[in-house]
């Protein structure tokens, strides 16, 4: 029988081979191996012990004689309920001695230490960190033999190590464990970020952080540039968060400019640690972390490509902790997935506003196409604007005015009105400032855009022609950057609206062209008789007084003989000339009635200035002709003007005289409409030129 060595010599050993490893199977190996031979025994087998499950599992064994049935036995599982005393050494919690020849001994035990040839057998918990992990062994097959107290020493001695060894190589099983399993579901998180659902995703993720790390609560917030906001996308409290720990709402929008702190950590490069003792703490996180009862923080920046998207933050309620590296590592990993799902989320996002954007140029095009009414177009391209840009403040459209300097669009579009109702010109509102990033778009003739903290903007020039026609003006919120889609759209229906602006123009030159007399510019006779009856009736409906003034050439035959057809023309033209500048603009309507004869409808006038019973009653109106005005004074005013007027020919060396005499009339009850006013204004006429012409004549 030979003695076991020196037993610190062998726990050395026992303690330095064991180390080396951390595969568990090959750890109990080698322990059985050399407990068994270090201690001259029949065999050496180690119990892992389940308290939990109530199980001891048969996890190696050594002997000189290995039988085949011995190493088929390693793995098999034995319930306490079955063999009660199996745990006795546990319970005991030292060093247990049994021998066959024992009186006392159970006889179930004797019975299966009988068929398993076993003598005397010596047994010791592995105990790590205060927990039975299992159970060594040692069987010697002679009943006689008894354990020296040596040989117990030893025993004691290796059983350190060996649960020690045991312990690690069983959190290194556990780690693995969880590393696959964290890879699978890695794994599975990439397969979800393949999917266009990110909040699934997020969610996913968020719960992924918690569980790799144990932290408290997570949270993901998405990052828009657009908006400058942080986005509250997903969320995930332990089971094991302290009670009352809040989350916030999904969906809630956080603006930078609210939470500048953040800023950093979006910049970030790497994963940030905050911890509330940390006397450096930024204030602002300190009040933060404070009112949610943050003890530790870890913020992960969200990065896809150079741009920002989002922050995976770690939060860690009741106690401060710090993360190992390898823990960043991984929740760096989630990160990029979350990172390429906001992406994902976002590129799908503006795939969908962009034909959104497609859907709403189409209607504005449609919108533009379908009028000639300029007020309508600058609404449409308004209103296409404001469909484009959802957080646009206020679309501003700018037009080149009559006179080609660019003019809010509003003032151009209520002088077209004006015009086309012969009204006088609306006063220009008050013209907000043309930025300089207005002139610079304008100048290039190119889209041009600006962010500040408060307000952004974005100016989009349209041409007709190569020639700027206008330009489109966006006001956003601060921080916004307008996106090359958005800006091409923009540009797509200024190009809309210039054409539509365009045709607008024309449309209103012809539909001028159609009332006007090509010589003087005056009304043509078609529209002075539309205009007559349009005011005859105005004036019956309101109980208005209304004058009518007929013109007639004196003597323009001779006129024409002596000075010819072309001066003869030429003096036409300045009559017309005359009577625009002497009547009231836009209310007054002087025509060309025909040949050398004029006509001046006075709307609100009576013949000898006599107010009508509804301008007595309200007191006149400003835009009326002041008391005593009436069309006799309109009409002597005119004569005079035009016989004072000296006409010159092209050549300008000859000049000419001519007069008028006119015809004047009031529109009276016995009146049946335009036609009898038009007669009683001719007999009027034709009274003036038989008393001997240049004179003033009225007819009641
Ligand atoms: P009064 O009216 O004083 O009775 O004499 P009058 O010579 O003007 O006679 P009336 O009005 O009947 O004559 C119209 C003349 O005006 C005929 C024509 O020579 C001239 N006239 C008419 N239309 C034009 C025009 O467009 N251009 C020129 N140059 N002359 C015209
Ligand atoms: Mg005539
Ligand atoms: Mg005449």
């Amino acid at each position: 029988m030979s003695r076991p060595g020196d037993p610190f010599e062998t726990a050395y050993r026992v303690g330095t081979t064991l180390s080396a490893s951390l595969d568990l199977d090959k750890v109990l190996a080698s322990i059985a191996r050399q407990v068994g031979e270090a201690m001259d025994v029949r065999w050496c087998d180690i119990n892992e012990y389940d308290a939990d499950a109530g199980t001891m599992t048969y996890a190696a064994v050594w002997s000189e004689q290995l039988r085949r049935e011995d190493t088929d036995y390693v793995g098999t599982v034995v319930s306490m309920a079955e063999r009660p005393e199996r745990d006795a050494v546990i319970r005991k919690g030292d060093i247990l001695e049994t021998y066959l020849d024992d009186p006392g001994l159970d006889p179930r035990e004797r019975a299966v230490m009988e068929q398993y040839g076993e003598g005397a057998v010596l047994e010791i918990p592995l105990v790590y960190g205060g927990e039975p992990l299992g159970v060594l062994g040692i069987v010697d097959a002679r009943p006689e033999r008894r354990y020296a107290e040596a040989d117990k020493q030893l025993f004691r001695l290796v059983a350190q190590p060996a649960a020690i060894a045991i312990g690690n190589a069983r959190a290194h099983r556990a780690q693995r464990e969880r590393a696959r399993s964290t890879a699978a579901l890695l794994d599975s998180s990439r397969a979800l970020a393949a999917t266009l659902d990110v909040d699934e995703v997020l969610a996913r993720v968020a719960q992924l952080a918690v569980e790799v790390s144990g932290v408290s609560q997570s949270a993901i917030y998405e990052y828009r540039a657009e908006s400058d906001a942080l986005v509250y996308k997903a969320e995930c409290l332990a089971e094991s968060a302290p009670e009352g720990a809040s989350l916030q709402e999904v969906g809630a929008v956080y603006k930078m400019n609210e939470c500048p702190h953040e800023r950093a950590a979006l910049a970030a490069i790497g994963a940030v640690e905050e911890y509330l003792s940390d006397p450096g703490l930024d204030p602002l996180r300190r009040q933060v972390m404070e009112e949610f009862g943050e003890a530790t923080s870890l913020t992960l920046p969200l990065r896809f490509g150079e741009s920002p998207v989002g922050l995976l933050r770690l939060y860690e309620l009741d106690r401060e902790r710090r993360f190992e590296p390898a823990e960043i590592d991984l929740l760096e990993a989630l990160g990029e997935i979350a990172s390429a799902a906001i992406h994902n989320a976002r590129l799908f996002r503006e795939e969908r506003e962009q034909s959104g954007r497609l859907l709403g140029l189409f209607e504005s095009t449609t919108g533009l196409a379908s009028t000639f009414e300029l007020g309508t177009i600058v609404s449409e391209i308004e209103r296409g604007a404001a469909r484009l840009f959802a957080d646009a403040r206020r679309v501003d459209v700018w037009l080149h005015g009559d006179d080609g300097a660019l003019t809010p669009a509003g003032d151009v579009v209520a002088a077209a009105r004006a015009e086309a109702a012969a009204a006088p010109p609306p006063p220009p509102s008050v013209v907000p400032a043309f930025g300089g990033l207005a002139a610079q778009a304008l100048a290039a003739l190119a889209p041009a855009q600006a962010t500040g903290d408060d307000a952004s903007e974005l100016v989009v020039p349209f041409a007709v022609r190569g020639q700027a026609a206008g330009l489109v003006v966006v006001h956003g919120p601060g921080r916004r950057a307008f996106a090359n889609a958005e800006v091409e759209a923009l540009q797509v229906l200024a190009n809309q609206a210039a054409v539509a602006v365009d045709n607008a123009r024309l449309y209103r030159y012809v539909e001028r062209q159609a009332i006007r007399d090509g010589l003087t510019d005056l009304a043509n006779h078609r529209y002075f008789q539309e205009r007559l009856r349009q005011e005859c009736a105005l004036a019956r409906r309101y109980d208005l007084p209304l004058s009518l003034l007929m013109i007639d050439v004196d003597d323009f035959k001779k006129f024409n003989d002596e000075f010819g057809h072309q001066l003869g023309d030429e003096v036409l033209r300045e009559i017309g000339e005359v009577l625009m500048g002497s009547v009231r603009h836009g209310i007054d309507l002087p025509a060309r009635y025909g040949g050398e004869e004029f006509a001046v409808i006075l709307p609100h006038t009576s013949a000898d200035g006599a107010l009508g019973e509804e301008q007595a009653r309200t007191g006149g109106d400003e835009a009326l002709p002041p008391r005593g005005a009436g069309a006799l004074v309109v009409a002597e005013r005119l004569r005079g003007a035009i016989a004072e007027r000296a006409f010159a020919g092209h050549g300008g060396r000859r000049y000419a005289h001519v007069t008028v005499t006119v015809g004047v009339a009031q529109l009276s009850p016995d009146h049946q409409g335009a036609a009898d006013l038009v007669r009683v204004a001719d007999e009027a006429l034709y009274a003036g030129k038989r008393a001997g012409r240049d004179r003033v004549e009225a007819r009641p």
